[in-house]
């Protein structure tokens, strides 16, 4: 309950405003008892908190109110309770997860967090708690962190992070001080990016694909995801010639991770209809697919487009939401309409 899976993480470059603005209301004795921390996947939400929980657990900082010497407060990674954090073994920190993937965050949970609050710190600073996603929590473990905040135990802080923060209860968004992370500067990301990645990869191009979430861009070199993505393309690219079954398309799209394939089929979609709507090149996403978008795109098919959008938006919104469906069935559906996308030339 007690550990912290790695090690506090470097300041990432586009955080400096969230954690100066939180170096400036710590000393003042300003910070609240709970922060949800928003934004998309991979922005480096879960390294923000856990550099700020290392922060007002280390013994460098007397406790607020204080003038600190510098406007950018840094944990000293060399006293015990840093110590203790850095191996995820501080007990006045806790972090709660989903016990497994996919599975939510349970009220049992919540009860051992109540019981946690209820002790006294071993440190004599502060007990922290992070939790992540918050909107994992069902809905009785949701009501029960909710009492906690509205009663909170003194020096404690809640720090909630949430990916999505409108399916949050808006009584415990209401309960706390949100620190945004969705618009980081695009300068910074693209710089800090570009530094990480291969030379012949743009790091403009994936921000773009990635919600400008630079972890999550990154990801996408590391894991194979842009070869998956590549091999997606070419399959699609193909449908509407007729030259490929999109039933056994189906099949093989099956055997992906689909939660990350629809976005990308979203976006592609979405091109689609800029182009076909507007013919101007320079405003589509996926540069790196220009020549082949621009052949897909015919102004005629805006309506099958649209549709297309349709079903992918239904199917993407149904399997986020972990619903019990015909997943095969559902991307036979798209593999389809992408087929027709090509109907009139092929009739010809
Ligand atoms: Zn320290």
């Amino acid at each position: 309950m007690h550990s912290t899976p790695s090690q506090t993480s470097p300041i990432l470059p586009w955080h400096s405003p969230q954690w100066q603005q939180l170096s400036t209301t710590w000393p003042q004795d300003r910070l609240p008892h709970a922060l949800l921390l928003s934004g998309p996947k991979g922005m480096g939400k879960f390294q923000f908190a856990q550099r700020l929980a290392n922060l007002l657990l280390c013994n460098q900082y007397p406790l607020p109110p204080f003038s600190p010497q510098s406007d950018l407060l840094q944990p000293c990674g060399h006293c015990k309770p840093c110590h203790l954090f850095q191996i995820g073994n501080h007990p006045d920190f806790s972090f709660i997860q989903p016990a497994d993937i996919g599975k939510p965050i349970a009220v049992d949970q919540i009860r051992e967090l109540i019981h946690f609050c209820s002790l006294t710190t071993s440190y004599g600073r502060y007990q922290i708690i992070l939790l992540a996603p918050a909107e994992a929590m069902n809905r009785n473990a949701a009501n029960s962190l909710l009492k906690l905040l509205e009663e909170p135990p003194p020096k404690t802080l809640f720090m909630l992070i949430s990916h999505q923060p409108m399916a949050l209860l808006a009584t415990i968004r209401s309960r706390c001080q949100r620190l945004d992370f969705s618009r980081p500067d695009n300068t910074v990301t693209q710089h800090w990016l570009q530094q990480q990645i291969p030379h012949d990869l743009s790091a403009r191009l994936l921000l773009n694909l990635t919600t400008q979430a630079p972890l999550a861009a990154l990801e996408l070199v590391h894991n194979e995801g842009l070869t998956q993505r590549r091999e997606l393309f070419d399959t699609l690219a193909q449908l509407p010639t007729g030259k490929i079954d999109p039933i056994s398309t189906a099949e093989q799209w099956n055997k992906l991770d689909i939660p990350q394939l629809l976005p990308w089929m979203l976006s592609w979609t979405m091109d689609l209809i800029r182009y076909a709507s507007c013919g101007q090149a320079h405003l589509l996403v996926n540069q790196d697919r220009r020549e082949t978008l621009q052949r897909l795109a015919k102004p005629h098919d805006l309506h099958n487009l649209f549709n297309l959008l349709d079903l992918e938006t239904d199917a993407h919104r149904l399997i986020a939401a972990g619903a019990n469906i015909n997943t095969q069935g559902l991307l036979e559906t798209i593999a389809m309409a992408w087929l027709d996308l090509g109907t009139p030339q092929r009739r010809k």
